[in-house]
């Protein structure tokens, strides 16, 4: 059973050498007879690769939402597995669930995470299965992020101007998208020429940019956003949000979904917010949240585009790094840009 640890806390980017894959020859079939009653032994089939991994890394000097990852000990984090041996009467052998694992071959999850392990029942050919990947993504964490952020949060209205920057991951994908169908125009910025060009070909932006190429990135938005932008979708923070705020409407909402340009930052280096004082001659509403608040709706999510995935409404692009020994280029590719589409490991086939 191979593994990834984290050798030490992080400062500043993350790097390969602050992982190590460790190499185990036995493969458990059954829970131990010690294992803690509802615990469930799973094979790993995917694991994704999400940028709340970072602040894990760090060593935990404050109050967190999310607890550390402890040096020596397997990296955790959102997976799809199969069912090998379950004392949790949810859970039998055979059965595919997406939730909490480890970043190896097998895992043994234990009460309280074994809560967290929902049992998948849309996948594969036939019968309008979807990709099991997708539970990673679309039908996972990032989907209920996009629809709690953009629908729950930002409660727009149709003909209103959207602004989303990462646009073309995980989340911003799929909030580029909802908002299109919502009535709205949304435009997003990228990273890439690449891209931008899947924002607007694939995921039907109104219109999008590269962030990178547009120095003065007040002047670029003012340019897409003449009359200014009703709900901004924030997942990267520092001079985008800045700028941002200069280009808000009155009474205009912002979803404050990461802030993944300050995570790699030491403190002291952090970006200031020049600009706020907009929310107040805006009225603006400025709104932090996090996924697992949003459980309970999960059904409801999954219910509401599940048919937007089977008839093509919806486009959806993942990259696939291939092998559990990937997984740590993969997570640290995040911080770079180089991840096209939500970021996740095949570990073994379906
Ligand atoms: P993505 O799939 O969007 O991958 C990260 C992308 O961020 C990169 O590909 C890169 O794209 C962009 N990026 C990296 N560094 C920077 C930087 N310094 N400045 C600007 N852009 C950068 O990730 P997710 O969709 O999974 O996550 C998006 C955001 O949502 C993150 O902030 C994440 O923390 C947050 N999140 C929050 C959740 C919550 O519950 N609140 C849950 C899930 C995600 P590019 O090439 O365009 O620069």
């Amino acid at each position: 059973n191979r593994r990834v640890i984290l050798k030490e806390y992080v400062e500043g980017y993350p790097r390969e050498e602050h992982m190590e894959l460790l190499p185990g020859a036995e493969v458990p079939l059954r829970l131990a007879g010690d294992e803690p009653p509802g615990s469930v032994l799973v094979r790993n089939l995917y694991l994704s690769c999400d940028p709340y991994m970072r602040p894990k890394m760090s060593r935990p000097l404050r109050e967190s939402y999310t607890a550390a990852f402890v040096p020596g000990a397997v990296i955790t984090g959102y997976g799809v597995a199969r069912v090998l041996d379950s004392s949790d009467p949810r859970l039998a052998p055979g059965d595919l669930v997406w939730g909490i694992t480890g970043w190896e071959d097998y895992s043994v999850v234990r009460p309280p995470t074994t809560a967290l392990l929902a049992k998948i029942s849309h996948h594969g050919g036939g019968g309008g299965g979807v990709p099991l990947s997708y539970y990673t993504g679309i039908l996972g964490m990032p989907g209920l992020t996009a629809y709690v952020g953009f629908h729950e949060i930002c409660a727009p209205k149709a003909g209103e101007a959207v602004f989303v920057s990462a646009a073309s991951g995980a989340v911003g994908q799929l909030v580029g998208q909802f908002a299109r169908l919502a009535g709205c125009r949304v435009v997003g910025s990228a990273g890439t020429a690449e891209k931008v060009e899947l924002l607007r070909a694939r995921f039907g932006f109104h219109d999008a940019f590269n962030y990178k190429e547009e120095p003065d990135l007040a002047a670029a938005l003012r340019r897409r956003f003449p009359e200014g932008i009703d709900i901004y979708f924030e997942n990267v923070g520092g001079a985008m949000l800045d700028a941002v705020l200069l280009n808000m409407r009155v009474r205009g909402r912002i979803a404050v979904c990461g802030l993944i340009s300050q995570y790699n930052l030491k403190d002291g280096e952090k970006d200031a917010v020049r600009n706020l004082s907009a929310v107040v001659g805006k009225r603006l509403r400025l709104q932090g949240f996090i996924e697992p608040d949003h459980k309970h709706l999960y059904p409801k999510y999954e219910a509401w585009v599940l048919p937007y995935i089977r008839d093509g409404t919806l486009a959806y692009v993942e990259d696939v790094a291939e092998g559990l020994e990937s997984a740590p280029g993969a997570l640290i590719g995040l911080f770079h840009g180089r991840n096209v589409g939500k970021q996740l490991v095949r570990v073994a086939d379906d």
